[in-house]
């Protein structure tokens, strides 16, 4: 026996997890999280389709929720084994664990004191606790490294972009003819050409199967210059007076963002004690990404070594407590503050929101995708008012979108990414994207030289290795 079962993101972006049993051996790639509407969400709850005491290993290809996300259940309920990531995932790991551990403990006790649950006790999905126990089973391991995980088993991690620590694996195993083969999983590939982190890099070894990401198979990225329209935007709010909002995730984008920022204070355009990033988890997070400096790509080396590390926290001002993020309410000088969270479903931008959205001379300016059903994409729809804590507030506000950053590749690039192979994926399995997306890539692929045509697994589906 030897086979690979599709357990999520099959179709969605969200639930990554992808079952490799072998005879005495059974690996899982990816523990993600289901997210979106509640009838995704509800997958969550759904055991496993194994015991997850039976598991031999899991491996991880990044820290995003989407793809960890269900690993505290997972130690909860009986695995031990370790989970392999990419090393600088860990710290990462544990800052997104932890936080959604605690978000579970709190949405359980607020569902109990408003009694809408349909249980007499709301249990949170995992506690802050699974997650600790989920974190203690991480094994961090070098990129471009073979590891033997099991006996005959054997992984690489390569660098995919798209977050830090983020990778793309080949596992080396026997299939149940006997022949040794490897097997491509892409992971989330990233953009080429972004700060601070490396390119996607390709898998090195030929591929007998490739499970591939589509988030955006069906998108082209505009190729705006995104410093250009960020920086136009601080220049026109600043000429009357106004502070730009950047709703951001805490992950990759802040840092990303802080990067363009700090850039065009070195233009002139604004002042570094303009600037404000105020999200604990962002500054977490940016401590993460400064420290990985085998991580960094050549720009940001250059940045370092010339005095003008984006991420210093002595360059701009980082808002830990709740106290200094509560002084900007009172600031009258223009200021660009950067906040979570990315879609305005909550955290600390809510407050500035609340404050200066009904005011003309601020601008709102969106760096991420903004899901159907969030504030954030119906402030971006042009909705005259919105709800921030029970309150009606109206959007008067400038709103702006810079399209251009994204963590993801969009079909060119996911195509620039297969031509970078070593030669053509015998069988290729499309995953962690909706259909018209995986739709699209799927036609994209086969019109490729030697391409097999690409399959779109559902959930369930179990192919031989
Ligand atoms: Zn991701």
């Amino acid at each position: 026996m030897a086979t690979v079962t599709f357990l999520g993101a099959c179709g969605t972006v969200t639930g990554s997890a992808t079952l490799l049993e072998w005879k005495g051996a059974r690996v899982l790639v990816d523990c993600g999280l289901f997210q979106g509407p509640e009838e995704v969400e509800r997958l969550n709850w759904i055991p496993f389709p194994f015991d997850p005491a039976e598991l031999s290993a899991v491996v991880v290809t990044h820290a995003h929720l989407d793809h960890t996300g269900r690993l505290p259940i997972l130690a909860r309920d009986g695995f031990a084994g370790p989970i392999w990531c990419a090393r600088p995932t860990r710290g990462l790991a544990r800052l997104v664990l932890e936080d959604a551990g605690g978000l579970q403990e709190e949405e359980a006790r607020y569902a109990a004191k408003r009694g809408y649950s349909r249980h007499a006790e709301p249990r949170p999905l995992f506690t802050r606790q699974d997650a600790r126990r989920a974190l203690g089973l991480f094994r961090a391991v070098d990129f471009d490294r073979a590891h033997e995980i099991l006996p005959g088993i054997r992984l690489t991690f390569r660098r995919a972009g798209h977050l830090l620590g983020a990778a793309s694996l080949e596992i080396r195993a026997k299939g149940a003819d006997g022949e040794h083969r490897t097997w491509g999983f892409s992971g989330d590939v990233g953009r080429y050409g972004v700060p601070i982190l490396h390119d996607p890099q390709p898998l090195a070894e030929p591929l007998a199967g490739l499970v591939l990401e589509s988030t955006y198979g069906d998108r082209r990225h505009p190729s705006d210059d995104t410093r250009t329209v960020l920086g136009r935007v601080v220049e026109t709010t600043f000429a009357r007076g106004g502070s730009v909002l950047v709703p951001s995730f805490a992950l990759g984008r802040a840092q990303e963002v802080l990067y363009h920022l700090a850039a065009l204070v070195e233009q002139g355009v604004l002042a570094a004690d303009d600037v404000f990033l105020d999200s604990p988890m962002a500054i977490r997070a940016t401590e993460l990404y400064r420290g990985a400096e085998s991580e960094h790509d050549d720009d940001m080396v250059e940045l370092i070594e010339q005095q003008l590390d984006p991420l210093d926290p002595d360059r701009f001002n980082f808002c830990r407590t709740p106290q200094q993020s509560m002084e900007l309410n009172d600031r009258r000088q223009p200021a660009v503050i950067v906040a979570g969270s990315g879609m305005v479903q909550g955290g600390r931008i809510l407050h500035h929101l609340k404050r200066r959205l009904a005011d003309p001379r601020h601008a709102v300016c969106f760096v991420g995708f903004q899901a159907a059903g969030t504030r954030g994409r119906a402030i971006l729809e042009g909705a005259d008012v919105v709800v921030i804590h029970g309150q009606q507030i109206e959007v008067a506000a400038s709103i702006h979108d810079v399209q251009s950053l994204s963590a993801h590749a969009d079909r060119e690039e996911l195509v620039r990414w297969g031509r970078s192979l070593a030669a053509p994926p015998g069988r290729v399995f499309l995953n962690h994207g909706e259909d018209p997306a995986r739709k699209a890539l799927e036609a994209a692929l086969a019109a490729e030289p030697g391409w097999p045509r690409p399959l779109l697994p559902l959930l369930g589906d179990r192919v031989d290795w």
